[in-house]
């Protein structure tokens, strides 16, 4: 029995030759099912920060709910009240994540709304802890805990986003626009 030959480096820069002149990828487009694949970006978007670098960022207060999961007191916030016009963002990267318009008085004592200001602006995840089956919501771009979702909301959504005040910055809406 002879020895098979490995294959001789050649071959690789014929067929890369070969792929560069048009191969039948290009005529027929990409297939509809590769599609689906790319609308999940959210790796891309994601910021990678340290733990370290977190709570040099954060106060103590907002380290231990954003990045430790820690739920304030209720009735504690300062934005549990708040009723002017404008946008909650994320404490810890900026992000985007509610409007005022569906921010509402749930009576629980913490900031609540019924939808995100996008699908994508939050993440939901299963979270087991205290012996409770809830889902628990972050940061699509940091990954910073924010609060919980139920499914005892007001219309048209039904759900009622219970977020941390400390997790939560307010920019006030421009006057006049
Ligand atoms: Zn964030």
């Amino acid at each position: 029995m002879g020895l098979v030959q490995p294959e001789a480096p050649r071959t690789r820069s014929v067929r890369a030759l070969s792929d560069g002149a048009g191969g039948p990828e290009d005529a027929a487009g990409t297939s509809p099912g590769d599609r689906g694949k790319e609308s999940r970006m959210e790796e891309g978007s994601r910021t990678e920060i340290s733990e370290e670098e977190w709570k040099r960022r954060l106060t103590p207060e907002q380290y231990a709910v954003c990045r430790q999961k820690a739920t304030e007191p209720p009735f504690s916030g300062r934005l549990l009240y708040n009723k002017e016009e404008g946008t909650y963002s994320c404490v810890a990267c900026k992000a985007v994540l509610f409007e005022s318009s569906t921010k509402f008085d749930s009576g629980t004592g913490w900031p609540s709304f019924f939808q995100p200001v996008s699908p994508d602006a939050v993440r939901e995840e299963p979270d087991y802890s205290h012996g409770m089956v809830r889902t628990e919501v972050v940061c699509a771009r940091c990954g910073s805990h924010l609060g919980h979702v139920f499914p005892d909301g007001p219309e048209p959504t039904g759900l009622r986003y219970c977020i941390n005040s400390i997790a939560l910055e307010f920019q006030p809406a421009r006057e006049g626009s």
